[in-house]
């Protein structure tokens, strides 16, 4: 019954929006796409006799509440503030100072006290409400990403296996599925 990420095998996944005229078809015989939530893989599967509710929430990635610093960098803005809540692909945070949609920022995530931070390299503002930013990362290396997933994991209870290479992004074709195992 719990579906499963074929890539990290966590259970951690959630439906994707269907793309394309295949997806629609196969959906008639229900089979749909997934995300998971860990890893990023994008994935079919079959749901026999399952019904889904149009979803009115664009998003990918379920974000989770969290409240710790993060210190941000970027060519106009350095400072402090609060991450609020966080998915592997992105975060909001809690701040004072001005940003604009667009605005690139280094961000240090200090999700545990006496480790180092994770350092995602390149985040891009893509949401502004009063008091609190929503930035999506960008470019995050190969070993903090899997930090990361790791934090998320632990965060929601899931256990993960390490992923032998590094996950496909999700704006990427999802080409290179086919040789993950
Ligand atoms: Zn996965």
């Amino acid at each position: 019954m719990a579906l499963r990420c074929p890539l990290c095998e966590s259970s951690y996944v959630r439906r994707a929006h269907r793309k394309g005229v295949l997806e629609q078809l196969l959906s008639a015989v229900y089979v749909y796409p997934f995300r998971c939530q860990l890893c990023t893989h994008r994935f079919l599967s079959l749901q026999w006799g399952v019904r889904y509710a149009r979803q009115e929430d664009p998003r990918q990635y379920e974000r989770i509440g969290v409240r710790f610093p993060v210190q941000f960098s970027g060519p106009q803005t350095t400072g402090k503030g609060i991450v609020t809540d966080i998915s592997v692909a992105d975060c909001a945070i809690e701040t004072s100072l001005p940003f604009k949609q667009g605005d690139v920022l280094k961000l240090e995530l200090s999700a545990k006290t006496g480790r180092p931070p994770i350092i995602v390299a390149r985040a891009a503002v893509r949401s502004i409400r009063p008091g609190t930013v929503g930035v999506q990362f960008v470019e995050v290396s190969d070993q903090e990403q899997a930090r990361l997933h790791r934090l998320v994991g632990e965060m929601v209870g899931v256990w993960i296996t390490p992923v032998s290479h590094p996950p496909v992004p999700s704006t990427a074709p999802a080409a290179m599925e086919e040789h993950s195992r």
